[in-house]
């Protein structure tokens, strides 16, 4: 496709788009009366408008059944996770029962650790990104002690090669082999936060299982953003927010996906807890952990009402989309064009001040774009937001901007383009 830089163009993209009136589903952060172009779903998905209602009714559910709601109503909270697990299944590409929805990210991550990292004599390193999201090195780390070893020893980072900004899929699966028999488990994030990256995710589960070594992701960044194949790509288990593509809300219920290969095996550890015991015993109340079949099993605490209310709205949202293809379809021209508009500012003002890290290949990236700003960067951020673009800004010198396909257009792009260009030249002329 051959984009134009005007308004025009923009507008005629937006009017052919099919998926643009989901955006009036969801509320705009404001200021003076004014809307933001919100280019930070990355961050914390907006909220859709249908949310206050969705948790109205469930206030209304415990305000009228009280403690019965977890039989009556008509939603009744004890198989309330069923409905948000048939809607997640294709988001991740999984079925029902090798997903589930429960706690909050990290602690699924060191749920899912206590389960499928299992060191063993020499094989006991975890291989992951170097530069991952901080809340997951330190997971690692901390599990890594907790079997009683140095995370020096045993943590592989990977970074990019001198002068890169990101890494080759060949060299994550060259430092997989090279360290084949010392591993234990492959932990990487689908899209690194930082970079945008989506890593090769089928080629990299294919090399730890090669070499013996489970295989996990994060996919804080991916999931309802690009179309991941979890049970086809046979990865062992994944973990993922809701509240960043997938609009939740603050803190919003995180996913966990296992594969169902792993169902029948006793040897797993967990750490349990009575919601994943075997569902229809649960009330005996009896001595003996026996988890239920399925990715419920790893639960522990009761149904947090709340917040799958929350989730399950917004899945619903992504179910009257068609899920995760028509979305990835316009989420990859949005970011081409977001990549164009940049390229575009650098263009008028003359050099390269803005350097996109984000690889080029669709393929290997999702909506979000990293761009250095080389000169001045939190000023022409701070610019930015007095222009009411919300992007959000990672120090040093990074500036992230997402274009979310469910409450992004064209439009949006031009003018943050626009707002960019007038920016630069008013912050890099004083
Ligand atoms: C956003 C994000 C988190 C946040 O974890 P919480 O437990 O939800 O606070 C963790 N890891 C990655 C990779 C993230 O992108």
């Amino acid at each position: 496709m051959n984009f134009e830089n005007n308004l025009t163009f923009a507008k005629a993209q937006d009017e052919a788009d099919i998926l643009k009136d989901f955006r009036n589903q969801f509320l705009f952060p404001n200021q003076n009366g004014k809307e933001f172009i919100y280019l930070c779903g990355n961050s914390l998905g907006l909220q859709p408008k249908v949310s206050s209602e969705v948790l109205k009714r469930q206030l209304d559910n415990w305000a009228n059944h009280a403690v019965e709601g977890w039989f009556e109503g008509k939603e009744p909270w004890m198989f309330y996770h069923k409905e948000l697990k048939k809607l997640m299944a294709p988001i991740v590409g999984a079925s029902p029962r090798e997903v589930c929805p429960m706690n909050t990210l990290t602690v699924n991550l060191h749920l899912l650790m206590v389960s499928f990292y299992q060191p063993k004599g020499k094989r006991f390193k975890i291989i992951m990104e170097g530069g991952a999201f901080p809340s997951d090195q330190y997971a690692i780390e901390s599990q890594v002690r907790f079997h009683g070893f140095d995370p020096k020893e045993a943590i592989i980072e990977v970074f990019p090669i001198e002068g890169e900004e990101t890494l080759r899929t060949e060299d994550i699966v060259a430092k997989i082999e090279e360290n084949g028999d010392e591993i234990a488990l492959v932990l990487f994030g689908g899209i690194n936060y930082y970079t945008g990256q989506w890593y090769g995710m089928e080629a990299i589960t294919k090399a730890g299982h090669k070499i013996g070594a489970m295989v996990g992701w994060d996919l804080a960044h991916a999931a309802g953003n690009v179309p991941v194949k979890l049970h086809d790509w046979d990865v062992d288990f994944a973990c993922w927010c809701s509240y960043k593509y997938q609009n939740s809300g603050p803190g919003g219920i995180s996913g966990i996906f296992v594969h169902e290969k792993h169902f029948s095996n006793t040897k797993l550890n967990r750490f349990a807890g009575w919601w994943g015991y075997q569902e229809n015993q649960r009330f005996k109340m009896e001595k003996g952990f026996i988890p239920e079949a399925g990715a419920d099993g790893w639960q522990i605490s009761c149904t947090q009402v709340m917040p799958m209310a929350l989730y399950h709205a917004s899945l619903q949202i992504f179910e009257q989309a068609g899920f995760i293809e028509p979305l990835r379809n316009k989420s990859i021209s949005l970011t081409n064009y977001l990549e164009f508009i940049i390229n575009e500012v650098n263009k008028e003002l003359g050099f390269e001040q803005y350097k996109i890290i984000t690889p080029k290949n669709p393929k290997d990236r999702g909506a979000q774009l990293s761009i250095i700003a080389k000169d001045k960067g939190k000023e022409v951020f701070d610019g930015l937001f007095e222009n009411y673009i919300l992007g959000d800004w990672r120090e040093p010198d990074v500036i992230r901007l997402s274009a979310v396909p469910l409450y992004n257009s064209f439009e949006d792009i031009y003018l943050t383009g626009e707002a960019l260009l007038k920016v630069s030249q008013k912050i890099l002329n004083a």
